[in-house]
């Protein structure tokens, strides 16, 4: 029987640690590590199946191995920080353990994520015969696997993508980021960047937007960002001749992020107060409500999808391939908003898949990488039915 060791009980951690624990029979018992013990003991009380807890540092690597190694841990699921990720990972290898996560790492003094930093550990992923799945969120992750099923199922040829994320939620609150605040504006703040033509192209944060046509939700202002999926489908999607990126924040939340901005809040290097050291972004954090605990009053809906244009049997072809997730239902079965829903459940499922042995191999790979279609038919099954639309 398989023992689950999942790392971090935030947001999109307390929705992937429900969902495995409603599936004994694929992820055995499930323990939870994360900093904080009394965010594992919330989920653990409301969790419909026992599950273990411990505290942990993930930044402590020996830690990490020997907890895989008390557990007898068959896999580990990383939905902590991306700085955690290359500490974990080097436990994996140390324990042979196959290895997960959702977003890609990330140096604590420098806002920059790229996949360099975990592709290097491809030799020892393979010399320790296990695999390693990179991304396996919504986006990275759900828009990786609809461009491994549109390419399978719907062109010879896909030449552009635009991948398009719209949050039309509401949850009440003046200001507040729907995952990790630090990740999320570190994320947002920095430039902008898509890659047509064989090269990167660059743009100041936050300065180039258009109105995105979303099913279900209508017109939005989506900005391009840079966004981690964008480097690995260049690399693993021929033909490709665009790939682009956009979200959609309101005016309210850009005013609000160039005033934070503009007083020096989103700074991550440490400056002195009162004779200490602080970064002013961990202490905006601090401030922040925490993505877990947004979900009560939350309403509205998610979109996201990826917009695909190429050539199928010599002819034109334009189709869009998304999800729509609700505030609410999510709130209603595991008691979290949509951001944290759609990012915990296909980590679930990218896990699964690994249990299951239905995606196998040695090394380090990213999620388009494998046959989509399990994974697109359990994203029906577990909560996020996805649609698609011939444009
Ligand atoms: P949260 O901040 O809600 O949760 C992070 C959790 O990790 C917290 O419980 C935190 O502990 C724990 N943690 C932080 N540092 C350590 C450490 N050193 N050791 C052990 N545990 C630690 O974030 P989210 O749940 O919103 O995001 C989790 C991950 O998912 C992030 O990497 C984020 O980038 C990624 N993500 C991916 C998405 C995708 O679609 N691919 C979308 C959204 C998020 P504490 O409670 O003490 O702070």
């Amino acid at each position: 029987m398989a023992k689950t060791l999942i790392i971090g009980a935030g947001g999109a951690g307390s929705v992937c640690i429900k969902k495995c624990a409603s599936l004994p029979d694929v992820f055995g018992s499930i323990h939870v590590a994360s900093r904080t013990l009394e965010k594992c003991r919330a989920i653990q009380a409301d969790c419909v199946n026992p599950i273990g807890i411990s505290q942990i540092d993930a930044d402590d690597s020996d830690a990490v191995y020997a907890l895989i190694q008390e557990l007898d841990a068959k896999i580990v699921i990383n939905l902590a920080l991306p700085y955690q990720d290359l500490s974990i990972m080097d436990a994996c290898i140390r324990a042979r353990v196959p290895y997960l996560d959702t977003a890609n790492y990330e140096p604590k003094d420098e806002a920059k994520f790229c996949y360099k930093w975990q592709w290097d550990y491809q030799e020892r992923f393979k010399e320790a015969g296990i695999l390693a799945l990179l991304g396996s969120g919504f986006d990275p992750g759900v828009t990786n696997v609809f461009t491994a099923y549109a390419q399978k199922h719907y062109f010879d040829e896909i030449h552009t993508i635009d991948i398009v994320d719209c949050n039309d939620g509401d949850h009440g609150h003046p200001f507040a980021t729907n995952f990790n605040p630090e990740i999320n504006i570190r994320e947002i703040t920095q430039r902008g960047k898509y890659w047509e033509e064989g090269e990167w192209k660059e743009i100041d944060a936050l300065s180039v937007s258009k109105n995105i046509d979303f099913p279900e939700v209508g017109e939005r202002k989506g900005y391009l960002l840079y966004h981690e999926e964008l480097e690995s489908l260049v690399k693993n999607i021929p033909h490709l001749k665009r790939i682009r990126f956009w979200m959609t924040f309101s005016d309210s939340y850009i005013t609000h992020l160039n005033v934070l901005q503009n007083v020096g809040m989103t700074r991550i290097d440490p400056v002195l107060f009162n004779g200490q050291e602080i970064v002013p972004l961990q202490f905006l954090k601090a401030l922040l409500p925490e993505p877990s605990s947004l979900s009560d009053n939350y309403t509205g809906k998610t979109c996201i999808g990826c917009i695909f244009e190429g050539i199928k049997d010599g002819e034109k072809k334009k189709i869009m391939i998304y999800n729509v997730c609700h505030h609410q239902a999510c709130h209603e079965e595991v008691g979290a908003q949509a951001v944290s829903y759609t990012t915990g459940v296909p980590a679930m499922i990218g896990a699964k898949m690994i249990l299951e042995n239905t995606w196998t191999g040695t090394g380090v790979f990213n999620i388009e990488e494998f046959d989509p279609d399990p994974f697109m038919s359990d994203l029906n099954e577990h909560g996020l039915a996805w649609k698609v639309l011939e444009l």
